[in-house]
């Protein structure tokens, strides 16, 4: 299936607790667009709310009429990234009074009134449970809900059906993204729900992929390096010979989070230059 799938259904029940809603907003970084999920029986949670296209509420409010369900009692989000907060505006002047929370942290553009969801805090639901896990390295602020009832996990960002996950510069954190990953795995999943893409049945299958993916792309840095390769562009020349070349970018993005991480673990150097990459050295 293609990443950007344009027969993707824009709505659908995955399971009798929960439904879902698509934000609309396909693209390179969203592939078929956000998913939002709507949780429990009956008053349903609202997961994310998409990127704010006109088009999202009116789509929202259909399927709610289906289901018999007349506005979500309350959204939560996995995190600040605009296609998964960007729709709140909209769905406030459509549902006024809508409580909306996320775990807040270094957030300082968040629209008004948003609360904060702290550790240990537990979300109940008509029939469902929702128990944030904090779970930064794509995001610093990034929480997955995991769902008791369906031994389920809501991933947002952090685990993707059909792409690995993107570790930005700046707020992004691989070291951190590792740790979360870990931190998944001690949950007893089965179905994940992305924000991207169909459901993934093989939960604990997919974290491991993921977790296998990072670790040998760190060994092949770790190869590179010690071949005496030792900027960013040369690295990801090497490693990334078999993609094009306009996604070099995006490929250097992903090097130089490995190496921050293997900095922070004390395994290599950067040696600042002017003008010029940064050189890199194992420790
Ligand atoms: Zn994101």
């Amino acid at each position: 299936m293609p990443w950007i799938d344009p027969d993707f259904p824009h709505t659908a029940t995955p399971s009798d607790v929960v439904g879902r809603v698509l934000g609309l907003n396909p693209g390179m970084m969203t592939g078929p667009g956000t998913n939002t999920y709507l949780v429990g029986t009956r008053n349903p949670i609202l997961i994310d709310t998409g990127i704010g296209v006109p088009d999202y509420v009116p789509l929202l409010e259909r399927y709610l009429g289906e289901r018999g369900w007349a506005r979500p009692s309350r959204v939560v989000l996995t995190h600040r990234h605009k296609d998964h907060l960007g729709g709140v505006k909209d769905l406030r002047a459509r549902f006024p009074g809508l409580p909306v929370a996320k775990r807040i942290h270094r957030d300082d553009d968040l629209p008004e009134g948003v609360e904060n969801i702290r550790e240990g805090d537990v979300i109940e639901g008509d029939g469902v449970t929702l128990v944030p896990i904090y779970t930064p390295g794509h995001a610093s602020d990034h929480l997955c809900y995991y769902m008791p009832e369906e031994k389920a996990l809501f991933t947002g960002d952090v685990v993707l059906s059909g792409s690995t996950s993107v570790i930005p510069a700046g707020d992004g954190d691989l070291l951190d993204y590792m740790a979360s990953l870990r931190r998944l795995q001690t949950y007893d999943v089965r179905r994940i729900y992305s924000a991207h893409g169909p459901v993934i049945e093989d939960g604990p299958g997919r974290i491991a992929e993921y977790i296998e993916h990072r670790l040998l792309r760190e060994r092949q840095i770790l190869e590179t390096l010690g071949d005496g390769v030792d900027t960013i562009p040369a690295m990801v020349k090497r490693i990334y010979a078999e993609i094009p070349e306009k996604l070099h970018q995006m490929a250097g993005q992903s090097v130089e989070s490995h190496l921050k991480k293997l900095m922070r673990e004390g395994r290599v150097s950067e040696t600042v230059v002017k003008d010029a990459p940064s050189r890199w050295a194992l420790v």
